[in-house]
Order: C-alpha cells, then structure tokens, then sequence
C-alpha cells in the first residue's frame, strides 16, 4: 500500500478597511515611502491603547456567514508573545480561544476556524549588513483561516485558496492578491501508511497558487522517500525555494504554550449579539450572491462549466453579469445576453471603457434579438459597434439597416421573387436537390439585405415549393 499525504491549510488575509486593526493610522500595506502610515499605537509606544475596528470584524462574520461557520457570540482578543523585530510590542494580538467563527466549509472543505489579528511591520535585509523596518504594515487586520486536515492532493489545495481568494473579493473583504502578500498560504502536509496520520511539516513563504501545487507536491515526494529509506519526518516548518523549486528546512516547530497566550487586559470583551450591527441577521442579509450559488445557477442554464468559471471568477465579466444580465427577467433574453457576453464580447478583449458602453446595451441588444427584432448576425454587429463606438443598440440597428423582416406576407412576397428569378434552381430542388435551398436562401438574404429571418424564409420557400 502506497502512503496517503494529508494537508491542511492556514491562509492569513489582509482585510480590505480604512483604517488599521488598533488604531486610526491608514491602512495601506502597499504605500511605498516606508513609515508613514504609523502613529504611536500602531508604534507601540508605551501608555497606548488599541481600540478594536469594527470593519475588520464585519469583514471577518461576514467571511464566515458566507462558508456557513458558526458566528461567535462571546469573543475575545489575546495576546501572542513572541520577539521578533517586525513585532514592535513584543506581542501580536490576535485571537485564541474564541475565534470569531468556529467551523464551516468552503467547496468541501471542512474550515476549522477563523480568527482576527493584526499584520506586522516589514523587514528587509539591505545588502551591506543591516536590517530596515517599515512600520507601514504594522496593525494591518489579518484574518487568519484554519481548515481542518481534510485534503489529500496538490490541486485540491490550490484550488481552495484560490476559491478563498475568490470569496474575498465578492464580499469586499480583500483583495487577496498572492504575489503581493494579501493572501499568505501556509500548507501542513504529512503521509501516512495507516489510518493515523504522520508527522507533518509546515511549509511557508508560498506566494502563488503555483508555489501552493508545487511545494505540496514537493513535500509529499521527499517524505514518502524518507519513510520508503527507513527515516522519519521530522515535525517542522520548511520554506518554499522558488528557484530551486524545493523546500528547505528552516526551524523546528514552536508548540502553542511557547506563546504564552492570554486575554489582551486592554480590549473589552465582546458579546456580539448585543450590536445589531453585528447580529447574525444583519450579517447575513448583507452578503452578495456568492460564487458557488452563481455557479449553480448558470450550470442549470446549461452553459459550459469553463464558461460557468468565467463569468464566476473573472472579476470584470462577473461584474458585468451582476449588472447587466442579472436583472434581465426573462429566461431566453438572459441566455442570449451570456451568448454575447461568453462569444462576441470576450473574444475581443475589450478595454474597461469598452466594458462600460457593453454593460450600457447589453440587455436592450438582448431583448431586440428575443424577440425576433434582429438575427443574430445583427446581434454580432451591434455588439462590435457597442464596443467600438457605444450608442443606442436601436439607432444602431435602424442606421445599420439590422432589423428583420417579420412581416409573413412581405416574407412570402420575396419567397416569390425569389422562385421566379432562379426558376431553374427551384425546380432542382423540387426534384430532390436540397443541396441548392443554400442557393435560393443566400439570394433571397441578399435582396432583403439581410434583414429577413433566415429560418422563416427557409419554411416558406420550402413550403411554396412543397419540399
Ligand atoms: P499546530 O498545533 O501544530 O498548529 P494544528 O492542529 O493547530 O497544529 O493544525 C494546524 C494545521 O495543520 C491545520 O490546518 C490542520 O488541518 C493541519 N494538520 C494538523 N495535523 C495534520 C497532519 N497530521 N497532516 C497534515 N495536516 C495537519
Ligand atoms: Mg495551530
């Protein structure tokens, strides 16, 4: 029997908020003149208080109503200690034994936890021998998700944090990016033979969904060798070689009651239920549709799942489905808007001013096109000149001489004109040349100049010939 690897991922996020998790200095992880979004709390300096930012704890019930988690009623903040230069009060205050949420479950995946925290400063390493601190990111809120050991591949974890990424961005909370720390994946991988699970490692400094794959494949490669040689793993948390594509070991691991945690005597406790603001009703009711429903709903409109996945997680189609298809109320003018969303729009790669004219005329080309107004030739071309140029799908269509000709006896008329100039075609395809109805069609849409429908002109040039 082969070894079974086993992961479990705890993902750090910053939360998107005005102002840091303590205090009031400006939360922008991403300024680039170092030290200027600080002030003495966020400084530690001595005889400062925090003061808990009620966003960051929004962000964080919200996070966890929308993955069905339990909503803490009584919370608290504590205090983990630890000396570390990017760590200027000697401790991080963050949560312990009452997380925000308790359990829950994104795309299968059980979630253990997830608690509130405060991000710390960053330290660099110049060249000739010292160590710079910019406090910029000090007292950042981070919230801090533990799923339980529940995964067994590679791609399922990276396809878990990249639907945590996605959760993060419909709710506001975050914009999650990897390769700029936003998101931070720590992965605790560990194989086993048995039902009990082995040692794990923890591997960190994973800065992209690839690094995820990558490192876990890695690490499930070396520790199945170490066992099949007769060596043990060793519990303890292994860095990620972007360039050497390998992990490395870089400490063995701290146990919990090193941290000395206890309850952080400067912030008062909390009993959520007392604020409205935080009660579960009001929470839930503020969420927006969430992927996985978006998902469910456009699966049973029977479109393609990787089209399904575009217009969920691309973040500039699945705005422009939120506003310009959602609100469309018929089924069959909303299935033709996802048609030239998926087909004409996409594949031409437009700009977001192109997007804004689209989202302007999508609905209206929809509905002309529905109801029988345009084909979808005409549909195409008014697209392109939404994209191109914007104006009033309408005026488009009338300048452009789009709309169709639905009138049966103005259809019969052109059948019979048709019949009459090409008599020698008709009568092949009486005889059984079906072949030559192409011929009869192309003639009969170049003289409306398009403007027939197509499969109307068809029944009626068939039904006078009797075929
Ligand atoms: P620790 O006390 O070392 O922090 P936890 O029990 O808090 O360990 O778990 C931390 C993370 O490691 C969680 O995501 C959990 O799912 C995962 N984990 C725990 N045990 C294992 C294991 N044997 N193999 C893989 N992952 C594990
Ligand atoms: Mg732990």
């Amino acid at each position: 029997m082969s070894y079974r690897p086993t992961i479990g991922l705890e993902v750090h996020a910053e939360l998107k908020t005005r102002t840091k998790m303590f205090c009031g200095s400006k939360n922008d992880p991403d300024e680039v003149r170092p030290n200027v979004n600080v002030c003495p709390v966020c400084m530690a300096f001595p005889g400062t208080l925090p003061v808990v930012n009620r966003e960051a704890v929004k962000h964080v019930l919200r996070v966890g109503a929308a993955i069905n988690g339990k909503l803490a009623d009584y919370t608290e903040f504590d205090r983990k200690n630890y000396f570390y230069p990017d760590l200027p009060k000697g401790y991080q205050i963050s949560q312990y034994e009452y997380p925000l949420i308790s359990g829950g479950n994104l795309q299968g995946v059980q979630i253990t936890r997830i608690h509130l925290e405060e991000d710390t400063a960053r330290s660099q390493h110049t060249g000739d021998g010292y160590s710079i601190i910019d406090f910029n990111r000090a007292g950042v809120p981070l919230m801090e998700l533990v799923t339980e050991p529940v995964i067994h591949d590679a791609l399922t974890a990276s396809a878990f944090a990249k639907e945590l990424q996605l959760l993060l961005r419909t709710l506001g909370a975050g914009e999650a990016n990897m390769e700029l720390g936003q998101m931070r994946v720590e992965a605790n991988i560990s194989v086993s033979k048995t039902e009990k699970f082995g040692t794990k490692v923890e591997v960190k400094n994973l800065n992209s969904f690839k690094a995820v794959e990558r490192a876990i494949a890695y690490e499930i490669e070396r520790q199945t060798a170490l066992l099949e040689e007769g060596g043990a793993v060793v519990q303890e948390t292994r860095g990620w070689d972007e360039k050497k594509e390998e992990t490395f070991s870089q400490r063995t691991k701290e146990d919990s009651h090193d941290y000395r945690y206890f309850p952080d005597p400067d912030i008062p406790k909390f009993r959520l239920s007392l604020l409205e603001e935080y009660s579960e009703e009001t929470i839930r009711s503020s969420l927006p549709e969430l992927p996985s429903a978006r998902r469910e709903k456009l699966l049973a409109l029977a479109i393609a799942p990787e089209d399904v996945e575009v217009l969920v997680s691309d973040v500039a189609y699945s705005e422009l489905y939120t506003k310009a298809v959602e609100p469309i109320t018929d089924a069959g003018t909303r299935k033709a808007a996802i048609n030239l969303l998926l087909n004409e729009v996409r594949g031409k790669n437009p700009n977001a001013e192109a997007l804004m004219r689209i989202e302007a005329g999508l609905a209206e080309t929809a509905t002309m096109f529905a109801r029988g107004d345009i084909s979808s030739a005409g549909a195409k071309a008014i697209v392109a000149e939404l994209l191109e140029n914007g104006g009033d799908p309408a005026h488009i269509a009338t300048s452009k001489g789009l709309l169709q000709m639905k009138d049966a006896s103005l259809i019969s008329a052109l059948a019979d004109e048709v019949l009459a100039e090409h008599s020698g075609v008709a009568e092949e395809v009486k005889s059984g040349k079906l072949e030559a109805m192409k011929f009869l069609l192309g003639q009969g849409m170049r003289k409306s100049k398009g403007s027939a429908n197509p499969a109307e002109l068809e029944r009626v040039i068939k039904e006078k010939l009797g075929v």
